[in-house]
């Protein structure tokens, strides 16, 4: 992704789709999105540069507070704090902050934290933050936390109550439900698959996949129903599942077969016949890219 996007203006002018294709198996694609349309911005508006101010930063798509002040202190020597994941879990063990991690007033509490350890001195501020993270990385691990090698171990309160991992305190686990959906993996004479490129907003927006239909629908009635074609059921593949963080989805996908002159009249500017080995440079989902990889092998 670097390589092929080096710097801002590169990246402006890419095609949302070369970029999504780039990102393609790295997963949480909003970010791909983000950094193209934050790119975007600061070439039409900031001529090329990135901005120096924190609200300017603040307001690019993706990018919160901590990610602001990140930036900020690291490229630019300013004084800002940060609350990564690891920074949030040092200083909860640090303060014993009781309050549980996904509440606000608890976010807020270690903000003011984080602002309250952060060195006077902005030049301090980019190691500082820095350290911060790496101790956080490397010795306040999640499930096992170094205390005997970590230079705060003297002051700090999770230790002293001997229950470092009971900080952050975790929200109570909810159990991620289920939704079901039917992947129609439209096959032609030629073996080639249909892939139709999804809408911006919602997951895996802007990503090409195949057709889907909820669970409980037929597929070649779907077909005829959507496309007006006419279908004929050729395989269901295992099911696959796929965790987001809100929920699972349970994918079943199910080829057919469909004529070459019913193809043609489907394909379009959003929809596409490709090779399954060959989807050429388009962004793609996990599970499709699995699917096409296992289509390719098996024909
Ligand atoms: S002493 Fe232990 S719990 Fe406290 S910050 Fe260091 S590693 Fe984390």
């Amino acid at each position: 992704f670097i390589r092929r996007f080096p710097d801002v203006v590169t990246l402006a002018r890419a095609r949302v789709d070369t970029v999504l294709s780039y990102w393609t198996g790295l997963g949480y694609y909003a970010r791909a999105r983000n950094l193209h349309r934050a790119a975007k911005i600061i070439l039409q508006e900031y001529d090329g540069v990135f901005p120096n101010e924190f609200e300017s930063v603040l307001a690019l798509p993706g990018i919160g507070k901590s990610t602001a002040g990140a930036i900020l202190s690291l490229a630019s020597d300013q004084r800002h704090p940060i609350l990564d994941g690891n920074v949030r879990r040092v200083l909860a063990r640090y303060f014993a902050v009781a309050g549980e991690i996904s509440r606000g007033e608890t976010e807020a509490a270690l903000w003011q934290h984080a602002a309250a350890v952060l060195p006077k001195s902005a030049a301090l501020a980019a190691p500082f933050n820095q350290a911060m993270m790496d101790l956080g990385a490397l010795v306040c691990t999640r499930a096992k936390p170094q205390c005997g090698v970590c230079p705060l171990v003297g002051n700090c309160q999770g230790n002293a109550l001997g229950t470092p991992t009971a900080f952050p305190v975790r929200s109570r686990k909810r159990v991620r439900p289920i939704r079901e959906v039917t992947f129609i993996i439209l096959r032609d004479s030629r073996g080639r698959v249909l892939l139709e490129r999804r809408p911006a907003s919602g997951i895996w927006g802007g990503l090409w996949g195949f057709p889907e239909c909820l669970s409980g629908e037929t597929p070649v009635d779907w077909c005829q129903h959507r496309f007006h074609i006419r279908t004929t059921r050729a395989k269901a593949l295992p099911v696959m599942n796929h965790g987001f963080t809100h929920y699972v989805l349970k994918i079943h996908p199910q080829t057919l077969r469909v004529s070459d002159a019913a193809g043609a009249k489907i394909e379009g500017k959003d929809r596409v016949w490709i090779t399954p080995g060959a989807p050429g440079r388009r962004g793609l989902a996990a599970p499709v890219k699995q699917l096409l990889e296992q289509l390719d092998k098996t024909g």
